[in-house]
């Protein structure tokens, strides 16, 4: 199951489940939208990879038969935040930015 963290790991900003700002990469890197176009040029500093729109999980259970939505799985409280330093992701993204997330 993905997991819904509630800020954007580089510059802190609020990301809630309900957020269109919220991006990912295949490992669940969090980032706003902003800092993923502007200072990552969409290269996760984390795992090199591309990111998408994290999807919307709806709030109710729709299915009778399944426990699913934000009620049974919420968003983490923990907040992440990237371990680089900005002089550290700003040369990985040097260096990887131009090759198309799908050749990386
Ligand atoms: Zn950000
Ligand atoms: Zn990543």
């Amino acid at each position: 199951m993905l997991e819904l963290r509630p800020n954007c790991e580089f510059c802190d900003k609020d990301l809630p489940p309900t957020s269109g700002e919220a991006r990912i990469c295949s490992y669940e890197c969090t980032y706003c939208a902003e800092c993923v176009e502007i200072v990552l040029q969409n290269v996760c500093p984390t795992c090199g990879g591309g990111f998408e729109p994290r999807p919307i999980r709806p709030q109710q259970a729709y299915r009778k038969t399944k426990e699913l939505g934000l009620k049974h799985h919420p968003a983490v409280a923990k907040r992440t935040h990237s371990t680089y330093s900005k002089e550290e992701i700003a040369s990985f993204v040097e260096a990887i930015k131009d090759i198309a997330p799908n050749k990386r």
